[in-house]
Order: structure tokens, then sequence, then C-alpha cells
């Protein structure tokens, strides 16, 4: 997967300011924030969208979702954000491998929204 921008960032390819990594999972701030806490977590393996997934994630998908939440503590998201999920053309997904958007800061509300 050579042309996946995610999984070359994955495999030190393309450079990206990394917020933990472990054998299965990644977590990376978004090269273009929408909010002061902007940041990406994803499977190391190459899943293409949400739409994908199957009983065989179950596990990475839990580790990602457990990366979240421990990241989000971490990273002064104390007080809640916004997760978002960006699936396939009608959801407006640009970057075709999985990624959790997690964003914080004191408004949120607006970003993402691709209006
Ligand atoms: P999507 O619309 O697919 O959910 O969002 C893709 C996200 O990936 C966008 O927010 C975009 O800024 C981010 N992104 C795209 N290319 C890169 C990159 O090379 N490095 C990083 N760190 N983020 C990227
Ligand atoms: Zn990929």
């Amino acid at each position: 997967m050579s042309d996946c921008i995610f999984c070359r960032i994955a495999a030190g390819e393309i450079p990206a300011k990394k917020l933990y990594e472990d054998e299965h999972v990644l977590a990376f701030h978004d090269i273009n924030p929408v909010a002061p806490v902007h940041f990406l977590v994803i499977p190391k393996l190459h899943v293409p969208s949400m739409a994908e997934l199957g009983p065989e994630h179950v596990e990475v998908m839990g580790q990602v979702m457990t990366t979240v939440a421990r990241l989000a503590r971490e990273n002064g998201c104390g007080e809640g954000f916004r997760t978002i999920i960006n699936t396939g053309r009608v959801g407006r997904q640009e970057v075709y491998h999985l990624h959790v958007h997690v964003l914080g800061g004191p408004d949120v509300l607006p970003a993402m929204l691709k209006r």
C-alpha cells in the first residue's frame, strides 16, 4: 500500500508529528488542524474506511479507541472532545486509510462539519 499516505507515515517514509506509536496503532497531529487540539489515530493495518470493518478488526479497533481516550486525556481534553470518522464519498472522506479525528479545545463545535 505504498500509494497510501497514512501507510507511508506508519512506515516512516513520510514525516509526521507522532503522539503515540505501538505495533498496531499510530497517532499523529493533523497537518491542517481545525481545532487547538487535532490529532488522528489510525490502525497501522491498511483498512480503507470504516465501511470495510469486519470481525477481524475488533481487536485493533478496540486498541484505536482506547488510544483515543488516553491521548485525549493526556492532551488537554479532560473536559471533552469531538471524535469524527469520515467514511466514503458521502462522508467526505479524503484519505482512504481509516482514521479517527480527535478535536479538542475551547470551541470545537464548528470544526470539521465540511459544509
Ligand atoms: P478525512 O477527510 O479523510 O477524514 O481527513 C483527512 C485528514 O488527513 C485531513 O484533516 C488532513 O488535514 C489530514 N492529512 C492529509 N494528509 C496528511 C499528511 O500528510 N500528514 C498529516 N499529518 N495529516 C494529513
Ligand atoms: Zn493505508
